[in-house]
């Protein structure tokens, strides 16, 4: 995608990253070249002025890594058990890194209910607010530990288009495993193309979902990214999806320059996210 000023006035932004794009594909273990070079590219977007969120998954594999598991846990008491374990890892290894470039970073654990909950929410909304006025990076993900729905059914990628939603974000960035949305699935058939601009959800577009990644670690296919591209989109938000293998993409997002697929966004007045969230678990 080549266009020079689209992305120039984005005042802020949410970027997502997910399990399989944090660890090493052979050992599990975390990628730390890549979480620093994450870091890096955070904070020099927040250095020119935007508001910087990130969503990230992981707190299960981490915590599976550090508990010695060697395989998926299938147990809900143990992944929460991992996810308590791991989160706070996590954390740790986002504050060291971003402390190398004197960022700070606080930590918003979520649930679907504090979407569906207008005081919730709304608590939710001001925490999120006030982070952003004192310059600090919010890094959120579900709050699996106490939440065994989050954890069969969640995934980052709906969560971050509806914090986007809930921050009233210009942009949500999905770090992916996959270079963008394509007209087949690219692992499968070698004709498949990249589609780099998403003018309008239409039926079309969403037969495209398809619910394989190629990833064993996160939970997110194409299929969720299009709910995400959803949310986004009706809240009044652009949403990218890129490759997360080289994070260095991020500046390219805004200077115009990348491979990747953009949804414009499409703002309805009409579009409330708790509805939305209640609609789908009917
Ligand atoms: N919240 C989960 C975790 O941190 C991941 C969900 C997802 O990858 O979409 O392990």
């Amino acid at each position: 995608m080549d266009s020079k000023d689209y992305f120039k006035h984005k005042k802020r932004v949410v970027v997502k990253i997910g399990s399989s794009s944090l660890h090493h594909e052979n050992t599990g273990k975390l990628n730390f070249t890549k979480i620093e070079r994450l870091a890096r590219e955070l904070c020099d977007i927040r250095n020119q002025g935007i508001d910087v969120c990130l969503v990230s998954s992981g707190a299960i594999a981490v915590g599976r890594q550090a508990l010695g598991f060697q395989e998926r846990v299938q147990s809900i008491a143990t992944k929460q058990a991992c996810a308590a374990v791991g989160q706070a890892r996590l954390m740790l290894t986002y504050q060291k890194m971003f402390a190398e470039y004197h960022q700070e970073v606080g930590q918003v654990l979520m649930t679907k209910g504090t979407m569906q909950d207008n005081v919730s929410r709304k608590n939710a909304q001001n925490t999120f607010e006030e982070l952003f006025r004192l310059g600090v990076i919010p890094i959120v993900n579900e709050n699996d530990t106490v939440s065994t729905y989050e954890i069969r059914f969640g995934d980052n990628d709906s969560l971050s288009a509806m914090v986007a939603a809930l921050v009233g974000a210009d942009l949500l960035i999905l770090l992916s495993d996959i270079d963008g949305l394509f007209t087949d699935d690219p692992h499968k058939n070698p004709d498949a193309e990249l589609i780099e601009v998403v003018e309008e959800l239409d039926p079309k577009i969403l037969a495209m979902a398809k619910s394989s990644t190629g990833s064993d670690v996160g939970t997110g296919g194409m299929e969720t990214k299009l709910t995400a591209a959803r949310i986004a989109t009706l809240s009044g938000a652009d949403m990218v999806i890129v490759n997360a293998e080289d994070v260095g993409i991020l500046h390219e997002i805004f200077e115009g320059k990348f491979r990747g697929t953009l949804f414009k966004e499409h703002y309805d007045e009409d579009f409330y996210i708790a509805d939305f969230i209640e609609e789908r678990m009917e």
